[in-house]
């Protein structure tokens, strides 16, 4: 089956809550960095009427849910494809995911590991702590503004990384993998997804005073790239469909694109004429052929169940085996003097 590849942001704060662009404005900043998606998440509040295509950028909102009585925050939820307001449910965290599954949304767990930053309140480390729910379809590995604020130790580093903001983005945190795998290994099934979480907002350190992080610079950063089974066609319903079918499928893989655009990385299995993309079981009928494709060169590695089985510093990787186990690929590239994670792909599943 043919496949159409679309890459997006889905974690994006507008003025409806914490942001500083509007919807419009965020779609704008979307088309300058080449994406073909992005999904508007704010805190606790699901705007109707707003979704659609601006220009060729098709605008969809979900929303980030959040207990706010909850002291210290934690436990930040992205919700897609409900439909509806559901931030009253955010109390009772594995209600809420099931109320989300019940109307055939999606869900993700918001940056689970957070590390503050002492320069501010609001840079507060907001961490999952809820780890006994379940039916939540997978989990954000990469989150831009997440990995500044865990570098923002002092005033000098915050002037550092705002000045120069290509040397902090390195890759998702070793603890968010640990758990991914963790979580892999108890019988999970959970896609990745990666993000902006753009707020667009200006601070104020000693004399300078800036837009950190604007919208069109974070679009071109850490992205979602999604496989859809049919290609878009400019209908806000059939495409949106296809974009949130891609992403409960688990057909995904979190691109740092800065460096270079990770469009046309591919990840898929293969056993006696049957094939596997990212998402999807592979029940085995002998052995198995994995396959990853990159844009460019770079360092491949093959992990099963959380170890690397297989490594490659060339644009493919075939690897053979009739091992059973849950497998994914993170690739890294050099830029600015070290090596960067580049793509974090969903695991398939082979049985
Ligand atoms: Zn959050
Ligand atoms: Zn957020």
């Amino acid at each position: 089956m043919s496949l159409y590849e679309y890459a997006g942001n889905l974690h994006v704060h507008t003025t409806s809550s914490d942001g500083t662009a509007s919807h419009a404005e965020v779609a704008q900043a979307a088309a300058e960095a080449g994406l073909d998606f992005v999904i508007v998440t704010d805190h606790n509040v699901w705007v109707d009427g707003v979704g659609g295509y601006y220009d060729d950028v098709l605008l969809l909102v979900g929303e980030e849910i959040h207990d706010e009585d909850r002291k210290p925050q934690a436990n930040h939820l992205l919700v897609f494809n409900a439909e509806g307001e559901l931030a009253p449910m955010a109390a009772d965290t594995q209600a809420l995911i099931d109320e989300v599954n019940q109307r055939g949304g999606i869900c993700y767990l918001a940056h689970p590991f957070e590390r503050a930053s002492p320069l501010g309140a609001e840079l507060c480390a907001i961490p999952w702590d809820a780890w006994q729910v379940g039916g939540y379809t997978g989990i954000e590995l990469w989150n831009t503004m997440s990995e500044f604020k865990g570098l923002m130790r002092n005033k000098l580093w915050a002037v550092f990384y705002a000045t120069f903001p290509g040397m902090g983005i390195r890759g998702p945190f070793r603890a968010t993998l640990r758990k991914w795998d963790e979580l892999l290994a108890s019988g999970a099934r959970l896609s990745v997804v990666g993000s902006a979480d753009a707020h667009g907002k200006t601070y104020s350190l000693g004399p300078l005073t800036r837009q950190l992080f604007p919208y069109a610079h974070l679009f071109r950063c850490v992205n979602t790239h999604v496989l859809t089974h049919a290609p878009l066609n400019g209908d806000v319903d059939h495409d949106r469909a296809l974009i949130y079918d891609a992403l409960r499928s688990g057909r995904t893989w979190v691109g740092y694109d800065l460096p270079a655009s990770t469009e046309g990385f591919r990840f898929h299995a293969h056993s006696v004429g049957i094939e596997a993309q990212m998402g999807e079981e592979l029940a085995r009928t002998g052995a198995i052929v994995l396959k990853v494709e990159t844009p460019l060169a770079a360092d491949t590695k093959l992990l099963r169940d959380g170890v690397v089985v297989a490594r490659s510093r060339r644009k493919k990787l075939d690897y053979t085996t009739v091992d059973p186990g849950v497998y994914r690929v993170e690739v890294y590239r050099r830029f600015r003097w070290e090596g960067r994670g580049w793509i974090f792909s969903s695991p398939i599943y082979v049985k």
